[in-house]
């Protein structure tokens, strides 16, 4: 098969692992900079072309596109699927699930728990808004923020008015969300392919910080789930109609609540946490699932 990573930089580790694991099974691999896509958006003939030519027969796309290029690297996804090429995550799938307030709407609606959360825009609703995840000490989140820049814990009333008039000062969108701190400052990073977990980390936050992310100085180890994470993380993955995610869950007193849904995993953390060879899996899904014209969005 002729893949496709779309990736912006072919050293990272996620991109070179892919390459590897396609080229050992014998798949031709190629390494696209969506950022250096361009588009012939003409009625019945789409198109993407790359450094001067036409990008011809691909039969996968499987893309890798970082949050500061979503709606540039969407768009490029969303013309491979025009042209009937079969994307592991569609373009919809990545744009729900990197939007999280739209993530969060979605997965509560279809039962999955998570943490207390409540967004809201005025001034004038703070006292309320507060109220309603049961008030202090709660996380405030900015909706923008990756690899947990930009999210707050505010262990008083008076710190979470400080920090969400700050967020508003800022125009900046954000989330209020109840603090699990039964969770411990550590969360579960559930790979999913398909409808398996295929790996699974328990994240630990360094000492003193409640954000348990590798780039917070966290560190990683394999860790059993239980049947109820299992199915969680499977379903979260599922409504955003992902085939390929990184579910984060906490552990809390009312079951696995899901904090986000990752339409991008990083392989490095989770492959030497477990051992697992996730891109080699990620590979065999798409020799079992790539079709020509399979790209209906499958989430709802
Ligand atoms: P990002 O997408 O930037 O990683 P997250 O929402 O995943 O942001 O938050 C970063 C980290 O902060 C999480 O991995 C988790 O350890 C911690 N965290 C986030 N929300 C909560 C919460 N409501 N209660 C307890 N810990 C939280
Ligand atoms: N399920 C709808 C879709 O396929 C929209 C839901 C959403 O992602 O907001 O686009």
């Amino acid at each position: 098969m002729k893949i496709v990573v779309l990736s912006t930089n072919p050293r990272l580790y996620s991109t070179r692992r892919l390459v590897e694991a396609g080229q050992e099974r014998g798949h031709e691999v190629e390494v696209i900079n969506h950022r250096r896509c361009y588009m012939n958006i003409a009625t019945m003939r789409p198109a993407v072309h790359y450094k001067g030519h036409s990008l011809e027969d691909v039969d996968a796309v499987i893309p890798r596109i970082g949050a500061s290029v979503t709606f540039y690297g969407t768009a490029v996804v969303r013309q491979f699927e025009m042209m009937g090429v079969y994307c592991v995550n569609e373009s919809v799938a990545i744009s729900r699930s990197r939007d999280k307030l739209r993530a969060l709407q979605l997965l509560s609606r279809k039962g999955i728990g998570m943490p207390v959360t409540a967004f809201g825009a005025s001034p004038d609703d703070t006292d309320d808004l507060l109220s309603l995840v049961g008030n202090a000490p709660v996380v405030i989140k900015l909706l923008e923020g990756t690899q947990g820049v930009g999210v707050v814990l505010a262990e008083t009333r008076q710190a979470a008015e400080s920090v969400i008039e700050a967020f508003r000062g800022l125009n900046a969108n954000f989330l209020v969300q109840e603090f699990i701190k039964e969770a411990g400052g550590s969360d579960i990073r559930c790979l999913v392919i398909g409808e398996k977990v295929v790996a699974a980390m328990k994240r630990q936050g360094k000492e003193g910080e409640f954000r348990s992310n590798l780039h917070r100085g966290g560190n990683a180890q394999l860790v059993r789930i239980t049947p109820e994470e299992r199915s969680t993380a499977v379903r979260a993955a599922r409504i955003m109609g992902l085939n390929i995610a990184g579910v984060d869950l906490l552990r809390s007193n009312h079951g696995p609540v899901v904090m986000e849904v990752n339409s991008s995993p990083g392989l490095e953390g989770i492959e030497n946490a477990t051992g697992k060879d996730v891109a080699g899996l990620l590979i065999e899904f798409i020799e079992k699932n790539a079709r020509r014209g399979r790209t209906r969005t499958r989430g709802k």
